[in-house]
């Protein structure tokens, strides 16, 4: 069995409203996506670590189009 994120791999979608102005927020994928940026030789196990996010969480970035609020929002994977 694999734990996997289901945001990730489009089992489920997940609606995140924007704390600020309530609109429906986007999902970006998830945030080692954009710390691969800054940290090119790290391995996604290591910059997980760096995030602080455990291996059964998926860390994505969700921003609102509308006020341009982001913010980071932990998905608990699941076994397939
Ligand atoms: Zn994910
Ligand atoms: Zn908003």
């Amino acid at each position: 069995m694999d734990l996997v994120c289901p945001l990730c791999n489009g089992i489920k979608d997940t609606v995140i409203r924007c704390s600020i102005c309530s609109a429906k927020m986007k999902d970006n994928g998830p945030i080692v996506n954009f710390l691969d940026d800054y940290s090119p030789y790290l391995s996604n196990d290591i910059t997980q670590l760096v995030d602080g996010a455990p291996q059964d969480q998926c860390v994505h970035l969700f921003s609102c189009e509308k006020c341009k609020y982001d913010k980071r929002v932990k998905i608990n994977r699941v076994r397939i």
